[in-house]
């Protein structure tokens, strides 16, 4: 087998190659000086041999294609093949960016459609298709808020607040954007505490930063009433729209008086992410933030389909050209497949995950029993620390019975939090399953617990370092051939 690769020799500076098993090695320069080839002619290798190992290595693979997935706010639904199909069709996949608008206009009529469509879903003034991911749309909203308050001279605009329920991006985008975070107390019900809030909200106040439902999963019922107090004193709301899949199709965030949320259309929206492939977050803003948007923005006049760049006020460009594209095709397919049954995406995946708090009901603690949960639930395993067993102690003796874990640790406000989202693609024979393998570990921590302190014990890999990879991050070229 004839293996090729082209470095700098500036990568090999200092640095011990890899052993392989090489029988001659040519070094020549092709590329000008600064750059060698090296030819390795490795030992044949039968192809059904080739086939076997990468065959073998992906049934390792744990995905949503093979099991259930009950990771909480990622939301893991089957992504229906159809996305797929259309995403790949060779016209739309071909297209260059820079091709002129009047051979393109399926393209972009395929994103203004998309855009159409996201508007009135979350009952938004406009909407801007370009953030990569949903991170990057709060960033995007972050920078809108940014721009809205310069705009107006609001030079005291330093704060945001953010409730102490938030998944970790929102505090993080709200300090890249140059803000001071101000936590808002969560209360009994696992809402925000709304004498905590009047109390923190004052002049300084450049926006609220809140997701509905929250992490928690549960409704923010005063969600219109904080939107007036804000915008009482020229605060705008960011909805962190992570938790979409709750209400798609029955509620538009726009309505409640939301100025900008994220859409995470890998998410709500079906498409493979977790290593799965590149995300998309679209942001829905009101009408004072939307002449901020970043440019260009996809327009129709009537007869054709056009960039815009014409916005004086943008903050610019946060994408290369025009963002993540295959997304969008898939986001689209996946909206016009279902037309109007779109809310039954939202109704399902709260029944399933209500089912499946019931049936959990006594197994675990549940830290706010007054608030009916909607599209996914939080669950406290402090009754099995007694036994000394931890929430990731269960998350890993789930993988020994074939499920994903849950996400764990997550909201930060529960302690040995389990935060499970079934979603609506899920039969009643995977719930029943699962809620019968959390019932069967709990079980096993009351009469085994060597058992559940141990696990994995089924999986290719054991127990790993949870956060060396954050820790002690290693991921260039020269890290790599570092490793001694
Ligand atoms: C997933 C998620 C995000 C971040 O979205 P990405 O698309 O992963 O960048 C933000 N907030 C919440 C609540 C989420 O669940």
């Amino acid at each position: 087998m004839r293996l090729i690769f082209e470095l700098s020799k500036e990568d090999f500076k200092g640095y011990k190659l890899p052993d392989l098993d090489v029988e001659r090695v040519d070094i020549e320069n092709i590329v000008g000086k600064d750059y060698v080839r090296k030819e390795l002619n490795i030992n044949a290798v039968p192809e059904n041999e080739v086939v076997r190992h990468y065959t073998n290595l992906s049934h390792k693979n744990y995905s949503v294609d093979t099991n259930f997935f009950p990771l909480g706010s990622c939301t893991m639904k089957y992504n229906p093949r159809i996305n797929e199909e259309v995403a790949s069709i060779k016209s739309l996949t071909d297209v260059h960016p820079m091709a002129p608008e009047e051979f393109i206009q399926g393209s972009l009529k395929l994103m203004f459609m998309l855009k159409e469509l996201l508007k009135e879903l979350g009952g938004f003034h406009d909407v801007c298709l370009h953030p990569a991911a949903g991170a990057h749309g709060e960033l995007t909203g972050i920078l809108l808020i940014y721009a809205y308050h310069k705009d107006r001279g609001n030079v005291n605009k330093k704060k945001v607040l953010i409730p102490d329920s938030a998944h970790g991006t929102n505090p993080a985008t709200a300090s890249m954007g140059g803000f001071k975070v101000v936590p808002v107390k969560s209360n009994k019900k696992g809402q925000i505490d709304m004498d905590d809030f009047y109390k923190k909200l004052d002049d300084d106040t450049a926006c609220l930063m809140i997701t509905n439902p929250n992490t928690l999963g549960i409704f923010e019922e005063n969600i219109v009433d904080i939107a007036e107090e804000l915008h009482k004193r020229d605060a705008l709301l960011y909805m962190d729209g992570a938790n979409f899949n709750a209400l798609i199709g029955l509620f538009q965030p726009g309505k409640w008086g939301v100025d900008v949320m994220h859409f995470n259309l890998h998410k709500t929206f079906s498409t493979p992410h977790g290593g799965g492939g590149p995300g998309s977050g679209p942001i829905g803003v009101s009408e004072r933030l939307s002449p901020y948007l970043p440019v260009p923005s996809v327009e129709f006049d009537g007869e054709k389909y056009y960039l815009d760049w014409d916005r004086p006020k943008s903050v610019g460009k946060v994408i290369s050209f025009y963002g993540h594209y295959g997304v969008f095709i898939k986001a689209l397919a996946y909206i016009l497949y279902y037309g109007r049954d779109l809310e039954k995406v939202a109704k399902y995946s709260v029944l399933n995950a209500r089912l499946l708090k019931h049936m959990l009901k006594g197994v675990f603690k549940d830290p706010y029993p007054d608030s009916p949960c909607l599209h996914e639930f939080v669950l406290s395993a402090v009754n099995l620390l007694k036994y000394d067993i931890r929430a990731i102690d269960v998350a890993k003796r789930l993988l020994d019975y074939g499920f994903y874990a849950p996400t764990v640790y997550f909201p930060l406000i529960v302690r040995e939090a389990l935060m499970i989202e079934p979603t609506e693609t899920e039969t009643l024979q995977t719930i029943k399953s699962f809620a019968k393998a959390l019932k069967n570990i709990v079980k096993e921590a009351r009469e085994n617990p060597e058992i559940v302190k141990n696990a994995p014990h089924k999986t290719p890999v054991r127990r790993i370092k949870e956060a060396e990879a954050n820790r002690n991050l290693r991921v260039t070229f020269k890290d790599l051939f570092n490793k001694e």
